[in-house]
């Protein structure tokens, strides 16, 4: 594996770079030294060779440099189920297509699965991720193709207890907790790569008994609260009927919004709503792709911009986006609030690129460490090629980056110093055998939703 070893610097030469802070900066004929997993340098490529010598040097003349991406939310278990329930609300995509299917999979099918979705999240420039893995099972697994993958990862530990209609998937609350306890104490830090959040999924599906231990236990330990927020509207109508209150009104009013809760989704909100999120000081984790596809709605993120919310940009799981492209889901993100508000102002190419880069790590509380390329932060960084038919040429870089690209363009990752994805290929992973054990593992989980649950999927009405 290519990395700059003790001492020695590896040189990036571009084309454009935008290192993100500060905002509005694009460097053109830019360069980046790495020494060891830090950024030394950035600036102009002439500087840089009056400064800096090194053999490791990557040329990136048509392409965009750019700060690793996070992926502030995602299901990896998903990334084999893409388009396995397609066409339906969120409550029925859950409890036909994607629960019977989670109960159905085994530790090896977490693994393969997880393993998978990683090497997806790599390959589109992401270096940090927040996986909401869920149920009672697979977290070992999951631990396991995070700590391989070496990609930084917060670990957020999904809980249901109510208004599932799986008992496989339902926990006893204290149970659920002391299991997030232990992986805290086996994982919360390790190799300063992997954290646990805690993550009752939904309103609905928690008592308030539950939120609120969920809440001492991230106070104690300083975890991230990460849950589905405001996300639909039936998942809305079962928070009231349960609950008496909205989602935000009901995490207000618990003192569950705070700057270490991440309100997922947060769609269906109001304008006082708004104003609970905003004054918590909470961040809001948009997915716009899964939103749209599962017909949840747009959510207002023009207005949390507008009221100082951090908005942080997540692919969600590969099942209801259907892909994890983060390049893309930064394009969904400024379209839809655009065509939403009729304004083409309200979210800009910036606030698109920021969402996914120094927001989400702001998010994860690591904006000292990654989000952007300035000297002394990590060497998470993202070289784009823009000298495809699709992208080409280029006017505004920026542009071409939010615009035209997709993660396909993405040709080199670079993760805490170490070249993972070169040429558009992960260095250390032999996707095609991969592959192949992904197709059997979904062979093997349909056959098994269908014999113990009696899921028909919708394809099997028109695949003959
Ligand atoms: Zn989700």
């Amino acid at each position: 594996m290519l990395k700059a070893a003790w001492g020695i610097l590896m040189i990036i030469e571009g084309g454009y770079l935008i290192p993100v802070k500060p905002r509005g900066r694009i460097i053109r004929d830019g360069a980046l030294v790495i020494e060891e997993d830090e950024i030394v340098f950035v600036g102009k490529r002439d500087e840089a060779r009056s400064k800096y010598s090194s053999d490791v040097v990557i040329k990136a003349p048509h392409h965009v440099i750019v700060p690793g991406f996070v992926n502030s939310h995602c299901h990896l278990f998903q990334s084999i189920l893409k388009n396995l329930g397609v066409d339906m609300d969120l409550v029925e995509w859950l409890r036909r297509s994607i629960h019977p299917a989670l109960a159905s999979y085994n530790d090896e099918d977490f693994y393969v699965a997880a393993k998978w979705g990683l090497v997806e999240n790599l390959k589109s420039g992401i270096t940090t991720i927040v996986e909401n893995h869920y149920g009672p099972r697979g977290y070992e697994a999951v631990v396991k193709a995070l700590i391989e993958l070496r990609i930084r990862a917060f670990l957020a530990r999904g809980i249901y207890e109510l208004n599932v209609l799986l008992d496989e998937l339902r926990e006893e609350p204290d149970q659920a907790l002391s299991h997030v306890e232990s992986l805290v104490k086996k994982y919360h830090g390790f190799n300063n790569a992997l954290w646990i959040a805690i993550a009752p999924m939904h309103p609905y599906n928690a008592s308030r008994d539950l939120l609120l231990k969920a809440k001492e236990l991230s106070d104690r330990y300083g975890l991230l609260y990460h849950t589905h927020t405001a996300e639909s509207t039936k998942d809305l109508e079962f928070a009231k009927k349960l609950h008496g209150k909205t989602d935000v009104e009901l995490l207000y009013e618990l003192k569950i919004l705070s700057s270490r809760y991440h309100a997922v989704h947060a769609v269906n909100v109001t304008p006082v709503e708004i104003d609970m999120v905003a004054s918590s000081r909470a961040h809001v984790i948009h997915n716009p792709e899964s939103n749209l596809i599962i017909g949840s709605g747009i959510a207002p993120v023009g207005e949390y911009l507008k009221r100082g919310v951090n908005v942080a940009l997540g692919t969600d799981g590969a099942a209801s986006n259907n892909n994890n492209d983060i390049i893309e889901a930064m394009r969904f993100t400024v379209l839809t609030q655009r065509g939403f508000r009729r304004d083409p102002t309200i979210v800009t190419a910036w606030d698109a690129l920021e969402m996914a880069t120094i927001n989400g790590a702001r998010a994860l509380g690591l904006e000292d460490l990654i989000g952007s390329l300035e000297p002394g932060k990590k060497a998470d960084v993202v070289i784009v090629k823009l000298d495809e038919p699709h992208v080409y040429p280029v006017n505004d870089p920026l542009g071409a980056l939010v615009y035209s690209a997709n993660a396909s363009d993405v040709e080199t990752v670079i993760l805490n110093g170490e070249v993972v994805v070169d040429g558009g290929r992960h260095v250390n992973i032999d996707e095609e055998a991969l592959r192949s054990r992904v197709g059997k593992t979904l062979e093997r989980i349909v056959d098994r939703a269908r014999n113990r649950f009696g899921v028909r999927f919708p394809f099997e009405d028109y695949i003959a």
